[in-house]
């Protein structure tokens, strides 16, 4: 284990607030925040708790997944004229079954500092195919590039984690990369600390990588990849509940959490600008 924490900072955790996501609703928690300014604000509250990052996907006027850009453009936009500095990543797939362009063009546009890049297809919730055929990710990190974006690489199992290697020999992906472990999302990995421990030890040596467990395997990914070195993410696009039966208050509540948790590691939560360094995100 000792070469397992990569390049991840010794003294800084980078802290992801995953605001919305694409399948939980406002009738599993009423505090999800869907709309424009409701994201937006959390996604400010996310960072003066403690968040370096805020993943943002959008919903449409009915709260349903959404690729609209209109949406992303306004939380984009509403998060920017507040001045707040938090890492922007936008999502790149925002649900099932949207188009390569619809896809691409909030990050092509918007020009987020970061952008999700799913590496790989997967029988998504046992429903649909969670499709990110071959094409996709060759035309989707050839615009990551061209745009100036850095991909995080999202791996729910060993095989999307052998695709990601992939394209990193072939330049499609740039090194160093960075990761986001997703475990607990059943088609993929299940949210253990054995799995953790499994991807980790097989990620490239010079990358970055982040955590973050799904459901009821929640905490306990978020306590072993800090335990490991890692970074993690938390929020209501991954959970709704805070702990089992207790609906989660905001996501401000789960980043508040890691604080603490962090600090008692002897360790502080990365601000931005230090997660901008350790990413070796372009200015
Ligand atoms: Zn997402």
């Amino acid at each position: 284990m000792s070469d397992s924490i990569r390049l991840n900072h010794k003294e800084k955790v980078i802290v992801t607030a995953a605001l919305t996501g694409a399948v939980t609703t406002k009738s599993d928690n009423p505090n999800l925040p869907t709309q424009p300014k409701e994201i937006c604000e959390s996604a400010i509250a996310c960072y003066e708790a403690g968040a370096s990052a805020v993943h943002i996907h959008v919903r449409d006027d009915e709260d349903k997944a959404s690729m609209c850009f209109e949406k992303f453009e306004e939380v984009v936009n509403l998060i920017r004229e507040r001045k707040c500095p938090v890492i922007l990543n936008l999502t790149s797939s925002g649900g099932q079954g949207f188009s390569w362009k619809d896809r691409i063009k909030p990050f092509k546009v918007l020009k987020p500092e970061m952008a999700s890049f799913d590496a790989g297809s997967m029988n998504w919730l046992n429903s649909v195919v969670f499709m990110n055929e071959p094409k996709f990710l060759e035309l989707c990190g050839k615009e990551m590039i061209e745009a100036g974006v850095k991909p995080e690489i999202e791996v729910f199992d060993i095989g999307m984690l052998n695709t990601a290697k992939y394209y990193i020999k072939q330049g499609i992906i740039e090194s160093p990369a960075h990761f986001q472990l997703c475990l607990g999302a059943p088609g993929g990995m299940e949210a253990t600390t054995e799995n953790l421990v499994y991807l980790v030890n097989h990620l490239p040596e010079d990358c970055t990588w982040s955590a973050f467990g799904i459901g009821k395997g929640a905490n306990e990914i978020m306590m072993s990849a800090l335990a490991m070195g890692g970074n993690v993410r938390v929020g209501l696009e991954d959970n709704v509940f805070y702990n089992k039966g207790i609906k989660a208050e905001s996501n401000e509540q789960f980043i508040a959490r890691v604080k603490r948790i962090v600090e008692e590691l002897g360790k502080t939560v990365a601000t931005p600008e230090e997660a901008r360094e350790i990413l070796g995100l372009k200015k």
